[in-house]
């Protein structure tokens, strides 16, 4: 338990008739009995006079008096709903300070449950993750881990991992014991099932990263082809330089669009051709590089151009009873030969082809989706099926997918020691492997040493949270 008590604005900054101030430690009770002049009961709203130390009034206010360790943090805590004034607010503050509470931090009061064991690590990443979800789904996944869903993955096989080093053990303990081999079976078995189930939640197309973090789009195409018009006819706002001389969109414009429930990143790619044109091929170069670690190529063509010949599809198409619009990698350049053909034809995300400016009366190709900037024609369609690529690269029907870079480099070190596990041949060196798996694991849930990375996790966090 610390023996610092913290406050801090829970609510947002800005103007708002209620701010929410949120206390926790040792000292929220005195606070609380100097401020009402009594301690209110316990988890009921109760309404109270504030005052300051010299009698001074300070607000009218709700009050919640949340005694540990039922509390969100595990300590004394309480609340105060108060009226959103400047003055009102400063005015709390400055009492909270002289009765020696002090602001807190980001994220502190989060780090506190944690630190008190009520939430493991997984937990207050995804109080983190509900504070910032911008769609319904990144909501969803980040209520579901805060009911524990990774953390009891995590936690089952942890309690397995320790099953298995407990027999390794007792086989160091008693070295002369004859193994029966049906005991290094099931031993082998249990590994094997384990390595299983952590490669099939590695596995997982980077779902719930991708939900969490939002996807991003490149939209890529030869100059003048209408990408930037097609960006701001999507976003539904003028961000992209549009102009009708070839290569005037210099840099990677990048616009936040929601399609289908999923934060995506449409990336206005630099009309992409060698360029002799300094700037212009800095462009180009980032493009490409922010192209290459796209989630979806979108590739986009002038309808009817004699070199629209659309490619021919390199695989299936990707997403139930999808259309073959979306071709799986590789697929061909839509460039015409030498102009960047090279770069476009390694990009390894999924393409979708459109043809733009319908309006100027030529024919989309028929595993294209046609469309015109200028008149709106289209769009609808391009939405729907970017919204249904956008669902398709999240989606997870299963178990609960990783959401963390941080959980998924915490599994490939456990998957590699559980392989190792699987081949050592003295017990003294399977134990080790097995406890290398677990520690990893116990770092994702903070059940084992994570000193060294809970201010880098907590930091990013809100105040007040
Ligand atoms: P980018 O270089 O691919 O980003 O292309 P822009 O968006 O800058 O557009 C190039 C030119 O094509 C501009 O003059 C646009 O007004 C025009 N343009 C874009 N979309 C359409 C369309 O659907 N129909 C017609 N007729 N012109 C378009």
């Amino acid at each position: 338990m610390e023996a610092d008590t913290i406050f801090a604005v829970a609510s947002g900054a800005g103007h708002a008739a209620i701010a929410v101030m949120r206390i926790s430690g040792p000292a929220s009770r005195p606070a609380l009995a100097a401020l009402c002049g009594r301690v209110p009961l316990p988890r009921r709203a109760s309404l109270c006079r504030l005052r300051d130390c010299d009698g001074g009034e300070l607000d009218q206010a709700m009050v919640l008096w949340l005694p540990g360790p039922g509390s969100y943090t595990g300590e004394d805590s309480c609340e105060l709903f108060l009226h959103g004034g400047r003055a009102v607010i400063d005015g709390v503050a400055d009492g909270l300070v002289r009765l020696g509470a002090r602001p807190a931090e980001a994220g502190e009061f989060t780090r506190r449950a944690f630190l008190n064991g009520k939430m493991d690590l997984t937990e207050a990443e995804a109080v983190h993750d509900l504070v910032a979800a911008e769609t319904a789904a990144q909501r969803r996944q980040a209520l579901r881990q805060l009911d524990g869903a990774l953390g009891t993955i995590y936690r089952d096989w942890a309690d397995r991992l320790r099953v298995l080093l407990a027999q390794q053990e007792a086989l160091i303990d008693f070295p002369d014991e004859d193994l029966p081999p049906e005991v290094e079976a099931a031993v082998q078995a249990e590994l094997a099932a384990l390595q299983g189930e952590v490669a099939a939640h590695l596995n997982d197309g980077r779902r719930g990263e991708r939900l969490r973090e939002g996807l991003v789009f490149a939209v890529t195409g030869r100059p003048n082809v209408g990408k930037s018009s097609l960006v701001n006819a999507l976003a539904g706002r003028d961000v992209a330089i549009v102009a009708a001389t070839p290569g005037t969109t210099r840099d990677a414009l990048e616009t936040r669009v929601v399609l289908g429930g999923v934060p995506v990143t449409l990336v206005d790619t630099a009309g992409l051709r060698e360029s002799t044109d300094a700037i212009e091929a800095e462009g180009v170069r980032r493009a490409l590089a922010r192209a290459a670690d796209a989630d979806l190529v979108v590739v986009v063509t002038e309808a009817g151009e004699e070199d629209n010949t659309p490619p021919p599809l390199a695989g299936a198409g990707w997403g139930e009873g999808a259309e073959p619009v979306l071709a799986r990698p590789p697929a061909p350049s839509p460039l015409p030969q030498g102009e960047g053909e090279s770069h476009l034809s390694t990009l390894s995300a999924p393409h979708l082809l459109v043809a733009n400016k319908l309006d100027l009366g030529r024919a989309a190709p028929p595993d294209s989706i046609g469309v015109s900037a200028l008149t709106g024609e289209g769009l609808d369609t391009l939405r729907a099926r970017l919204g249904e690529a956008a669902r398709s690269l999240t989606e997870s029907a299963g178990p609960p997918p990783l959401t963390q870079a941080r959980h998924r480099a915490a599994l490939q070190e456990a998957a590699a020691r559980l392989t190792d596990a699987g081949t050592a041949e003295l017990p003294e060196l399977r134990a080790e492997d097995l406890r290398l798996a677990l520690r990893a694991i116990g770092r994702i849930t903070g059940s084992v040493g994570v000193e060294d990375i809970l201010d880098t996790l907590f930091a990013r966090f809100c105040i007040g949270k």
